[in-house]
């Protein structure tokens, strides 16, 4: 006697610095259930996220989509790690084998804003487009691409977060927060870094204040810097400080004018919120369980 199909069900866990958000679901079209906890130390954070999951499985394949720097070279034995994270007692952190272990199912693995672009590309706000890119502007900031359904990735996941900024004349005092580069992207334009300047989130200034076009033109630098590389169809800002008021507009006014109208993209059309809101990360992680699943069937 055979029952209807079994359906997937698929484990998910989007892995912050602040945050886990995990879930479960059986697809696209199916509602996740989620739940969040606190990121407090490895050994804590593992075992909470490994009791949850454990209340809703067997599961099909895992989907880890998790904060950076992670090892993503399947042939390295430190396959699924945490890196050299500047955050507390996480560096060198096992966070797939854990996991596989528990569940004995396939393991799909990425930093949080490859997945994040991927299910953008695939589902949301890049769907039809060769090539897109997102960023995330929060605690930190990073960033991921899709080109032709591929996650970009060379020697490691890309460091968008990182890359160089001009400094603007209004903000010459400013040392930027970041502990590897001073005044890089993230340590330009990252909710510390507006809290180190203003003493508050983007949200708590009133909309005339200048602070608003100051980190707006930061991520039009970024933005227009990505056009430059590989002319990404949509480029989808999320992240907390996007959670801004106005702030998209702003990005999106000052790229038009530092692309000088030289770039095919259109700073209008090409920066965007994420289809998925904010749930990316999550969608994401669906996509890596996904294609754990497809490459251990295949
Ligand atoms: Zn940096």
């Amino acid at each position: 006697m055979s029952g209807p199909a079994a359906v997937p069900r698929f484990g998910l866990v989007e892995a912050g610095g602040t945050k886990f958000v995990l879930g479960v679901t059986s697809g696209l079209d199916q509602p996740i259930v989620t739940e969040q906890i606190a990121t407090t130390t490895p050994d804590q954070t593992i075992a909470a996220m490994l009791d949850w999951l454990g209340q809703h499985g067997p599961f099909a394949a895992i989907g880890l989509a998790s904060f950076g720097p992670a090892e993503l070279d399947p042939a390295s034995p430190h396959w699924g790690h945490i890196l050299a994270t500047p955050k507390p007692g996480w560096a060198q952190t096992d966070l797939a084998g854990p996991l596989a272990a528990r569940f004995g199912c396939p393991v799909g693995f990425d930093t949080d804003v490859n997945a994040a672009a991927l299910a953008e590309w695939r589902w949301g706000a890049g769907q039809g487009q060769r090539a897109m890119a997102y960023l995330t502007i929060g605690t930190g900031i990073g960033g991921g691409a899709v080109i032709d359904g591929q996650v970009l990735r060379g020697l490691s996941h890309p460091e968008m977060g990182h890359m160089r900024i001009a400094l603007h004349p209004d903000d010459a005092g400013f040392a930027g927060t970041c502990p590897f580069h001073g005044p890089c992207l993230e340590g330009l334009a990252s909710g510390p870094a507006i809290i180190a300047r203003f003493g508050c989130p983007l949200t708590d200034l009133p909309p005339d204040h200048p602070g608003h076009d100051l980190i707006a033109g930061y991520l039009a630098q970024a933005a227009i810097n990505l056009q430059a590389l590989f002319e990404p169809g949509r480029i989808a800002l999320g992240g907390g400080v996007m959670q801004t008021p106005g702030l998209l507009a702003r990005v999106v006014a000052q790229a038009g004018a530092l692309g000088g109208g030289y770039l095919r993209g259109q700073a209008e059309t090409v920066l965007c919120a994420p289809g998925f809101g904010t749930r990316s990360g999550l969608y994401g992680a669906l996509a890596l369980a996904q294609g754990a699943l497809a490459a251990n069937a295949g």
